[in-house]
């Protein structure tokens, strides 16, 4: 079972409140705040993966979204 936090080694959702382990990544930046060049990473599970998806698209961020397991 999970513990009360601080664990490494589980990735989990994004999305608040889902603690379901995440099967895809969202790479994603904001051109306003992130000048640099970084990108920020999302990870989702296959129920909010449209969610977050959405949520970046409708700010019109630049963003890719691929399986986690080709990240290994
Ligand atoms: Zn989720």
């Amino acid at each position: 079972m999970i513990g009360l936090g601080g664990e490494v080694g589980r990735d989990t959702c994004s999305r608040a409140g889902c603690v379901a382990a995440a099967t895809w990544r969202l790479d994603w930046s904001n051109p306003r705040i992130h000048t640099d060049g970084r990108t920020k990473t999302w990870l989702a599970c296959d129920e909010h993966v449209d969610y977050l998806r959405d949520f970046l698209a409708a700010r019109d961020f630049p963003l890719a979204v691929a399986p986690l397991t080709e990240t290994a």
